[in-house]
């Protein structure tokens, strides 16, 4: 069994799956309703599918660490049921379970989220200000997310993130506010740019970079750097004197494609080799699987594909150009 590895020598063990393209919030950077196309049932990939390709990944391909992203992954119908055999497979093999999830509908899972051995949550959450968070989510679910974090923490998952985006104007007066609220609940906030993509509404003017972010935070707090892996996505910081950390996701302004470790799978069965990678790069596993490949057939046509990975992403501004799927569709 040989390690995934790109021309520029990259290892890539950390596979982010998208459960699916349907969400049930609306939010403004993500995907605006208006504009919303799902994928048809019959194109996503069923229970079965994607454990099946799961396995292929931990079992033959070396993949250490599978994220499941969506979409809202909750929205998909029987998730529980997928969670169990999920479980059962990382029981076997031992690989690093993370769930990013917007966090609405997740605290009735918890409890069994626990038992099957989920490492960490990423919740998104892009406001602590219920008329700002239903003006960026188009639903007034504050409290509900608010509920979900603090429910994971009493049960004691072992890593749980906060994930918000962060945009000029819109939300961005409430930088202190979550610093603040990650050092009162002893939680790590990560703060990320904001991303083009088809059918987002980006554009210069709400962008702030990670350099602008941080001399806010810096105006009231003393931000202790903390090293992390060379894989990791963040710049992570203790604020000092305090259990809270902050963290940055320069995606745009100082990207980390060197360190880059991660392959996606989109709700439709598209292998993806980089966030940004144009829909002709796209590995089409579910067709590989619906016409019976062998698993050499599929190591080949992975491994190939792979080949095709650039050494970093283009500059925002053409990316904002280039037509991609949404991150509905990607899952972030
Ligand atoms: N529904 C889940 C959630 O809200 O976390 C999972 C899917 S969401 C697409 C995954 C992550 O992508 C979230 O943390 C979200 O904030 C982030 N994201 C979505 N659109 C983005 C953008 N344009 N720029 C930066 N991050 C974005």
């Amino acid at each position: 069994m040989k390690q995934l590895n790109d021309t520029y020598g990259r290892v890539h063990n950390y596979l982010r799956v998208s459960l699916t393209d349907a969400c049930n919030l609306h939010c403004v950077y993500c995907a605006p309703a208006e504009q919303r196309k799902n994928f048809l049932r019959a194109n996503v990939l069923t229970d079965e599918e994607l454990i099946t390709l799961i396995t292929f990944f931990v079992r033959e391909l070396r993949i250490e660490k599978i994220r499941l992203t969506g979409g809202e992954p909750f929205a998909r119908k029987n998730i529980m049921k997928l969670m169990a055999q999920l479980a059962d497979l990382k029981q076997q093999t031992g690989f690093h379970l993370g769930i990013t999830t917007n966090g609405t509908l997740l605290a009735p899972h918890l409890k069994e989220l626990k038992t099957f051995g989920v490492d960490s949550l990423n919740i998104s959450l892009d406001s602590l200000e219920r008329e700002n968070f239903r003006t960026i989510t188009k639903q007034d679910s504050l409290q509900k997310v608010l509920d979900a974090v603090f429910e994971a923490q009493r049960l004691g998952f072992p890593l749980i993130k906060i994930n918000m985006v962060v945009m000029r104007g819109v939300n961005d007066h409430e930088l202190l506010n979550f610093a603040q609220f990650a050092l009162t609940h002893h939680l790590n906030v990560r703060f990320i740019e904001f991303m083009p993509f088809t059918d987002n509404d980006w554009s210069n003017n709400k962008f702030i970079s990670y350099k602008e972010m941080i001399t806010v935070l810096q105006s009231r707090y003393s931000l202790i750097p903390l090293h992390g892996d060379k894989n990791a996505v963040s710049k992570d910081f203790m604020i000092e004197g305090t259990n809270g950390t902050v963290s940055f996701i320069s995606s745009m302004s100082e990207h980390f494609c060197d360190g880059c470790s991660r392959l996606r799978l989109t709700a439709d069965g598209k292998m993806k080799i980089c966030l940004f990678s144009l829909p002709q790069h796209d590995l089409d596993l579910k067709k590989l699987l619906r016409s019976h490949s062998s698993p050499q057939q599929f190591e080949e046509a992975i491994r190939a594909a792979l080949k095709l990975k650039w050494k970093q992403h283009p500059e925002p501004e053409i990316l904002a150009e280039m037509k991609n799927h949404s991150m509905l569709a990607i899952g972030g």
